[in-house]
This record gives C-alpha cells, structure tokens and sequence, in this order.
C-alpha cells in the first residue's frame, strides 16, 4: 500500500523564495536517486546573488509580517498547524523516500511522526521560556530579556532531511527568527514541500526560504551573508570547523554545529538476554545504511560473551535484504551515492591491509543494478589505530574489540576526535553508572542504542562531534539572544 511509482512523483522544483518556487541561472546539478542511481532531476543552484535575495526577504518579512513580534503563542498555534499538514500529507513521505536513502515504510512510520513531533515540541516551547529578573536598587529595576536574532541560516544533510529542517526550523521559527535553510544538494525536495506546507499552515511567506545548491557556493553564501546572525549546520566534521571559522570571520556569529561520530557500544558480559543485545547491536550500525551521525560502529565486548554475540549477529547481517526505497515492503537502506560506495570500499580495504578480518559482508549486494546497497559488514581481529575503528565510515560496517577487565573496555571505549555517543549494555547498575561517567560523549545510551520520541532531551557532541545541542529547550533557548537591562526611576 505505501509503494510508489518513483517516475509520478510531483517535484517542487527550484529555490523557495517568499512562498514562491523560483528559477535561477546558476550552475546546474543533477539529482540522483540513491535506490537505483538514477537522475531524475536537474536544478540550478543559487549563486550569492540569489542567496542574499532570500535573506533580505527573509530580514524584511520576519519584521514586516510580525512574526517576531507577535505573541509567542501565536507562532505556537501556526506550527501545530504546520505539524498537522505535515502528518497528513503523502507527496511530503514520497518526495523523501524517493530522493534520500530512507526506505518509504521508514518514512512513514518514522521520519514523517518525528518531524512533525519535534515542531509540536517547539509550538510548545514558544512561550514558555522568558528572561530573568534582578535584584538590585529600589529605585531600578534589572533584567534580561531575551529577542530572536533575525535571520537564521540552517544548512543540513542528506541522512535525514526532513527530521534534520525540523530540528532546525522548529526552534529557530518558535523563536521568532525568520530561517533560510539549505538542504543537502543531494536531497533537496522534500524541504520545499515541507515549507510549502508551513505557508499553508499560516507562516507569513518569506519567514522560512529554501535555497538549492552547493555546500561551497550557496551555503557559503549563506554562511557570510551579513544579515545572517546564527547558523545551525548538521554534517561532517570537516565542514562544520570551516563553518565555523567562516561564521567567526564574518561577523562573530553564533554557530550550532552537530557533527561527526565513531559512536561504540560497549556490551559488558552481564548484559542480559544475548539475542536482544545484539538486536540493538544490528540497529545500532544499520539503522539508514550506517549513514547517520549517530551510528554506533564500534562494538567493543568483554570476551566472554564475544563469541555468542558475534554468531547471533552474524546470523542476523545475513538476514538483511535491499529494496529500492519506493518499494512498501523494503526495509533496509541504500549507501546515498556511489563516492559514499568507494569511500566505504577504500576503508575496509585500508582496515584489511591492515590485519582486519572479515566476519560478514565486506561487499556490495550484486543485483541491485546502479543502486548501492552494501552488506552489513563485521570486522574483527582491530588494532585501536586501524582505520576502520579510527575514521567515520557512513556505512554499515561494525568494527569488533574485545576486552577483560571494565577499564581496559572504558580505555577502548574513547576516542581522540568524536564524542557523539556511546552505548552501554550492562544489567548492573554501579557498572552502567561507572561507564556513563567516564565515556566523553554528549548522549550515553544505557541498555538502548538510539533516541526515542522524547524531543525534550536535546542532543550534540563533544570534541570534534560539535557544539551546542539541537533538540530540548536548550536549541530553543540558542534561538534566542539575551539582553541586559537596568532602569532606573
Ligand atoms: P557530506 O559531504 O557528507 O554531504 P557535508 O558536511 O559536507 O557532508 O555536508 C552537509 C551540508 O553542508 C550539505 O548541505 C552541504 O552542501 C553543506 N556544505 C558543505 N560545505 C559547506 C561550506 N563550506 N559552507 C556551508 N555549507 C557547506
């Protein structure tokens, strides 16, 4: 039933500018579709011009239309609207099976609750977090307030576009900021529908434009353009300390950046039933193909339950099937490109050369003609400096380690450039306890391997896994820009 035609889907195509689709001049680039490889579009890319008239719009229409300085809980109501359509509408569950890696049951049953949730979260948020007040003189009175900063330029990626814009626009809009947000070039449609839908709801048009293109044209447009007073960017590493270099030298602004991660899952010998652990384990590094920042690919297992593990999860990577997005009955993810494809390809070549065996997979599934569907992948037989267990790989590959003793685990367990999250799997609590103190990482997962629908735990890295936090009222909070006032009278 939730199978589409992937050659009758309705694209919005071009930039969303003021509640307008717009063509423009700029370089052309092709649109893939990573179940099958195929270019079933062609989209011009906005140059600085076009990117400095969606901000100057978006500046213009966030005072003009009153969206920053109505009552908060009035942008509430119009984003509960906006979380209604979202919900309801199938083109929105299409255009994003049929563009990014997320196999149509998963969108549905997913991608499209989650978004819509997270933007019910902040419709919540709009008036419930205010300024202080101080104690000072009789005659004066102190305080903070707090205002939106204007125009907030959100740059995303292509693992989970629609969940990745609600976590950007949701607090950026409940706050009163006006948003012009880049999707990944490699998946750029369901963002417009999803900002279709927001003016449907009642947004004013122009306070949310998407603009189409590059990540070194339009998004560092986007970045540079003076009137853009935050950014909130989602992806790699490398890319977010450009970001935020080009954010410091233009401007000094604000930047929220949630970024890479080598995320393990440390499964202790008293973890409890071994065929649920290694579910979570499976699901875990497979969830979107390994291609979320969040994956944990680094499975580290005191020995002696190493070897049940591993056959259970052995059992289970052969048990997976590809399937083109569209299809209903799919459930696992393609790799999003073919460079994603070598990058996985050259890696495990790298971990081999060095010593690496591999346990299960390794290789691409035959028969999946241009699409690049890669088998779940296990890796053992690791030194700590192996580049499979040092590099952020995108794709299904679970590095192995074992280990005696709790510390030698915990010392496994960190490392030098990520700290995303980790996953703890032990029944005993002063253990668990132990472990969620040591890892540095901004999210620990005790006995669970994932969020859940909770969209008031925010989330983000530490080290090179980024800065700030998207999610909870924390992201609301950092969508907001805090005055100091002393009066006196
Ligand atoms: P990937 O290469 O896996 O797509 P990136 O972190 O490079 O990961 O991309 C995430 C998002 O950042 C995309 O929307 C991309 O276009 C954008 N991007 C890439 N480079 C820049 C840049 N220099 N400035 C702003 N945005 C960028």
């Amino acid at each position: 039933m939730l199978s589409f035609d992937p050659e009758k889907v309705s694209l919005p195509v071009g930039h969303y500018i003021n509640g307008h689709h717009i063509q423009t001049q700029g370089a052309a680039f092709a649109v893939k579709r990573p179940s099958d490889g195929k270019i079933y579009a062609t989209l011009r890319e906005a140059d600085a011009a076009d990117v400095d008239r969606a901000v100057q719009i978006a500046h213009q229409a966030v005072k003009i239309s009153g969206w920053a300085g109505c009552a908060p809980r009035e942008r509430g109501r119009v984003l509960r609207r906006w979380a209604d359509l979202i919900e309801q509408d199938s083109l929105l569950a299409q255009l994003e099976a049929l563009g990014s890696t997320r196999p149509v049951s998963d969108v549905v049953q997913h991608e499209i609750p989650f978004t819509a949730e997270a933007i019910r979260f902040y419709a919540e948020c709009a008036d419930k977090y205010s300024g202080d007040l101080f104690p000072t003189r009789d005659s004066s009175l102190g305080m903070l307030i707090t205002e939106p900063y204007g125009v907030i330029g959100a740059i995303t990626p292509w693992n989970f576009p629609l969940s990745m814009a609600s976590w950007k626009c949701g607090p950026a809009l409940a706050a009163g900021n006006a948003v012009v947000l880049k999707p990944s070039e490699l998946t750029p449609f369901s963002t417009v529908r999803m900002a279709e839908l927001a003016v449907q709801a009642g947004l004013p048009a122009g306070v949310l434009n998407i603009v189409q293109g590059s990540g070194a044209v339009t998004g560092h447009a986007l970045v540079t353009h003076p009137l853009v007073r935050k950014v909130s960017f989602t992806g790699s590493t490398v890319t977010g300390a450009r970001i935020m270099s080009d954010a410091a030298q233009h401007g000094m602004k604000p930047v929220t950046l949630e970024l890479g991660g080598k995320s393990p899952q440390l499964v202790f010998d008293d973890a409890g039933d071994i065929d649920v652990v290694a579910q979570r384990i499976l699901r875990g590094f497979t969830a979107n193909g390994g291609q979320a920042c969040v994956a944990g690919t680094r499975l580290i297992v005191q020995r002696a339950i190493a070897a049940p593990l591993l056959d259970r999860l052995t059992v289970l990577c052969r048990s997976v099937q590809p399937g083109v997005t569209w299809d209903g009955d799919s459930r696992y993810a393609p790799l999003i490109d073919e460079r994603q494809g070598n990058k996985v390809a050259s890696v495990i070549a790298a971990a081999k050369a060095q010593g690496a065996e591999v346990l299960v997979g390794g290789e691409r599934f035959a028969d999946t003609a241009e699409g690049w569907f890669w088998q779940p992948t296990l890796l053992c037989n690791l030194a700590q400096d192996n580049p499979a267990v040092q590099q952020e790989i995108f794709g299904p590959v679970l590095t192995v380690q074992t280990f005696e003793e709790e510390e030698e685990g915990l010392r496994l367990a960190a490392h030098e450039i990520y700290g995303l999250c980790a996953g703890v799997h032990t029944l005993s609590l002063p253990r668990a306890l132990r472990a969620m103190r040591a890892i540095e990482a901004g999210t620990v997962w005790i006995n669970r391997y994932g969020r859940s629908g909770d969209f008031i735990i925010p989330t983000g890295g530490f080290l090179g896994s980024g800065i700030g936090k998207d999610l909870g009222r924390q992201a609301f909070q950092a969508c907001q820009r805090q005055k100091s006032v002393l009066i006196d009278f």
